[in-house]
């Protein structure tokens, strides 16, 4: 790899010419580039593409110690954690739920660090098939102990037990290149409850087909479950222990963005970055809104992209040069496939016969090749709309739809997983660069810790006196 560096002209600086022989090789730390003041406030200035969480966060961890100009192109922060305002509530369409042991960090960080009110929702299962009344599986729980007495949910308990311990064993050994098919097929269950009940589970946590799942690593997509409390420790609570954030994942990051003092942030056409150029030891940032042939909008030290990989291959290919492209490539590298999501009230078409086997998660095959969940809010919250993955129903959801998006989502294969060090080593090869990467998809599976750990890793580097850090 290349990486194409141009002087800018006779006089080059002392910071120039280091950044232009590469940092690395010459053993300046990214860290200690990033102390050197660089602007009036004498602050190092970053620009954090993308304002998801992965982005908030990123400018939150900075705050105080850079010049943060935080650049999101719609018109609200967020991303995927986005609420949705109905009835005098804030519900989550996108990213909700989390938990102490799933999301270790970022539990500290919403409980310790931020106290945002959070509510527990615990999470039961009901499995089920369209056209058939009776549930395939559906958990035991203290206000529901008739699956462990009903002979017909014999088979099914067996299957989950062996699954969940399998699922726990499978995250202690490391192993991302294991293949959900492969996963399941090992497993000591009977063909039914792997067609009827293990899959579908699968396809569900995924947010995928059936066909889509198969060849997905498998520690990566059940790791909402081998990660959480289970089944295998405590048969008779409700199994998975999550919570939400009372007023909607928004409510997290409108916390962290009342204590930004030296973020600004950009949105809309302003936040839309639309070209990146190195010049010299800085870098150029173009919005939407600016002459694109005309000067930067922002010059800054260092840029984070904490976008999602499709727009960031695109935005680095357009650099120019071979190390960029291969930038792109590897960005091209991460799959990824379009999932819906619909809110609405019931009744509800894709829920189980009776609201007895109604759970807080459900999960319906259909026709053998999807199989979409339903989160239950009202078992778990004070109001009673459902979530449910509308990608590839067969039939519309129920009378009132509160609101319907769709998502870019990974499909979380070993490939992705193994091109995530990729990603890393491309950075670590082109250090001189001040181009740093956040953004759920560069680390571990997708979700809102993955999102902060992208954050603290870059946080690490270029604020490591950062009090906000040393919280987490
Ligand atoms: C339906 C759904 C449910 C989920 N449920 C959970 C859950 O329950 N628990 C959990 O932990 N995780 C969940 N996740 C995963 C979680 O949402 C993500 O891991 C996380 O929110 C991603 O954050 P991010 O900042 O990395 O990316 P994103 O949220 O995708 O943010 C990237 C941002 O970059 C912006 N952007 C793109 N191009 C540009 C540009 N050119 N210039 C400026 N900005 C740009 C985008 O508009 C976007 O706001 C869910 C995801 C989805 C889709």
């Amino acid at each position: 790899m290349t990486m194409g560096l141009k002087p800018v002209g006779a006089r080059v600086s002392r910071r120039s010419a280091l950044a232009m022989l590469g940092g690395a090789a010459l053993g300046v730390t990214a860290g200690l580039t990033a102390a050197r003041p660089a602007d009036a406030s004498g602050l190092p200035r970053v620009a954090v593409v993308g304002g998801g969480m992965s982005g908030v966060m990123t400018a939150w961890l900075l705050d105080g110690h850079c010049s943060v100009t935080l650049l999101e192109s719609l018109p609200e922060l967020g991303g995927h954690a986005r609420s949705v305002a109905w009835n005098g509530h804030k519900i989550d369409i996108g990213a909700q739920f989390f938990g102490p042991r799933t999301h270790p960090g970022y539990w500290r960080l919403l409980n310790d660090v931020l106290r945002v009110p959070v509510v527990p929702t615990p999470m039961g299962i009901t499995v089920t098939q369209q056209g058939i009344s009776q549930p395939v599986f559906v958990s035991p729980a203290p206000n529901r102990m008739f699956p462990l007495q009903d002979p017909a949910y014999a088979a099914p308990l067996l299957a989950m037990g062996l699954f969940t311990q399998a699922a726990r064993d499978l995250e202690a050994s490391g192993n991302w290149t294991k293949t959900i098919q492969q996963f399941v097929d090992e497993l000591a269950v009977g063909p039914e409850m792997k067609e009827r009940l293990l899959y579908p589970l699968c396809a569900t946590l995924a947010g995928a087909s059936i066909a889509q799942t198969m060849p997905l690593s498998a520690r990566a997509t059940v790791a909402f479950v081998s990660r959480s409390r289970t089944l295998m420790d405590d048969l008779l609570t409700a199994p998975f222990d999550y919570y939400n954030a009372v007023a909607g994942l928004s409510d997290v990051v409108d916390h962290m963005t009342a204590q930004f003092s030296t973020v600004t942030t950009r949105l809309g056409a302003a936040g839309k970055v639309t070209k990146l150029a190195r010049r010299g030891a800085e870098w150029g940032v173009w919005a939407a809104d600016a002459d694109q042939g005309g000067a930067p909008s922002h010059t800054v030290d260092h840029v984070v992209l904490a976008l999602p990989p499709e727009p960031a291959a695109g935005l680095v290919q357009s650099i120019g040069g071979d190390a960029w492209r291969d930038l792109a490539e590897i960005y091209r590298n991460f799959p990824y496939f379009t999932a819906r999501v619909t809110l609405h009230t019931g009744p509800a078409t894709y829920m189980a016969a009776g609201k007895r086997n109604w759970s807080a998660y459900n999960t319906m095959l259909q026709d053998g090749k999807y199989s979409e969940g339903t989160m239950w809010l009202g078992d778990c919250r004070e109001f009673n709309v459902f979530k449910s993955w509308t990608t590839n129903r067969a039939l519309p959801p129920s009378a009132e739809i509160i609101s319907d998006a769709t998502f870019r989502h990974p499909l979380l294969t070993p490939g992705f997983i193994a091109n995530q060090a990729t990603l890393q080593a491309w950075r670590q090869a082109n250090s001189a660069t001040n181009m740093w990467f956040a953004g759920t998809h560069t680390v571990d599976i997708d979700s809102q810790e993955s999102a902060l750990v992208s954050a603290v890793r870059v946080a690490r580097e270029l604020a490591p006196g950062s009090a906000r850090l040393a919280q987490l």
